[in-house]
């Protein structure tokens, strides 16, 4: 049975409001983003929400914003995808890598608070998977003067004790790429309460200018800009946000749905010895990805396995600071981030959409117990901590 990893939940009545788009003068940022951001300060109950063309353009006009850069430092999580460190790098900051609690597998305060020095301009915590960082403890962990940035790009829909993204951060942002829970193939999103920051992300997200295109050509006539900051090039175009509010009015029903497969998937593995990032406490989990962990030494076997039954996988996510890139750089080994380094060694995600049936849910489950879970044997005793 073919069980792709994953199916978006964009369909052909989409077309229409992209149709609409091409019908009037204008492509780029205009007034159908301007509706999306109205939809996402209502969604997140902030007063501010940027569209950006993705989670990465977004961080580093936020990081420009935030005016960081060469001699900062920003504290990042070893377990994430790459590009919460490299927009770091790409502003010429340094990222500074904690390694993860080995249960949830999030940043902690306290393990952040131990690395903070008088060049950490930032944190960038991580929502991995779909589960929040707990942002109140963050906060009060590190102070006031350093900015946290959430890296939401998991976690469009979670929730921490009621608490949206965006509730005790400078800026929370948000990947609409093509496997995300809401996605238009390539996009993203910023919001933040902050009116001092969203007045600077409108020019660091356009080349540093002080109107976008809609504001100059206003009425038919031309107007002059200014550039008195760097930015870069992050704007999304209307051609795409068309796509989005389906997307995000949609998003609970589709919470609903991935809900029902990732605690179907949990009781059903919890009983055949694979480990997997715990259950928070008063999390309402997003559920963007399900990663199981087996023995590092048996991961490539397993992926062979399941892709022998054409059941789609991925590694979410190999130890960031294990990467030639990062490892050359600053001279890390395998054992500087353990937990990282331990479950990247050993993790492998499993399909997880909102259409995904109960049959093909089987037969991953029926392929986990009967040819995987052997594979497992004395190592099941050793589960690491
Ligand atoms: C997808 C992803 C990103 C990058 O998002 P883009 O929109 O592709 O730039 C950043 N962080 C995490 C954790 C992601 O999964």
């Amino acid at each position: 049975m073919q069980v792709p990893f994953y199916i978006h939940s964009l369909d052909s009545s989409s077309a229409a409001s992209v149709e609409a788009v091409l019908s009037t003068a204008f492509l780029t940022s205009g007034s159908v983003g301007r509706g999306v951001e109205a939809q996402l300060c209502e969604f997140f109950g902030t007063d501010h929400a940027l569209l950006t063309n993705s989670w990465t353009n977004g961080a580093i006009a936020t990081l420009l914003a935030l005016d960081i850069g060469p001699g900062d430092e920003v504290i990042v999580p070893a377990m994430t995808f790459v590009a919460t460190s490299n927009v770091v790098e790409l502003v010429g900051a340094r990222p500074v890598f904690v390694d993860v609690d080995p249960d949830t597998l999030l940043l902690r305060p306290e393990d952040v608070a131990a690395h903070v020095t008088p060049r950490t301009r930032a944190v960038i915590p991580v929502h991995l998977y779909g589960q929040m960082v707990d942002m109140a403890a963050l906060r009060a962990a590190v102070g006031d003067d350093i900015a946290l940035i959430e890296d939401a790009a998991h976690c469009f829909e979670g929730r921490l004790r009621g608490d949206t993204p965006g509730r005790h951060s400078d800026a929370a942002i948000f990947s609409f790429y093509a496997t995300k829970n809401v996605t238009c193939g390539e996009g993203g999103a910023i919001v933040t309460r902050r009116g001092d920051l969203h007045e600077r992300l409108m020019q660091t997200r356009l080349h540093g200018m002080s109107a976008g295109a809609i504001d100059r050509m206003r009425k038919g006539s031309y107007r002059h800009w200014d550039m008195a900051c760097l930015g870069t090039k992050a704007n999304l175009p209307d051609l795409l946000a068309a796509l989005l509010p389906d997307q995000i009015s949609g998003i609970r029903d589709r919470l609903a749905l991935r809900n029902a497969v990732g605690e179907r998937y949990r009781n059903a593995l919890s009983n055949l010895g694979f480990r997997m990032q715990a259950a928070i406490p008063g999390c309402e989990n997003a559920w963007h990805l399900l990663p199981i962990h087996v023995p590092p030494s048996v991961r490539d076997d397993v992926i062979g396995i399941l892709n022998s039954e054409e059941i789609g996988v991925t590694v979410n996510y190999q130890s960031v600071p294990s990467m030639t890139y990062y490892r050359e750089k600053y001279g890390f080994t395998d054992s500087d981030f353990p937990v990282s380094q331990e479950w990247g060694g050993g993790t492998l995600s499993l399909p997880l959409y909102p259409g995904l049936g109960e049959a093909e849910q089987d037969f991953v489950l029926d392929v986990l117990r009967d040819r995987v879970a052997p594979l497992l044997g004395d190592f099941r005793e050793r589960a690491v901590g």
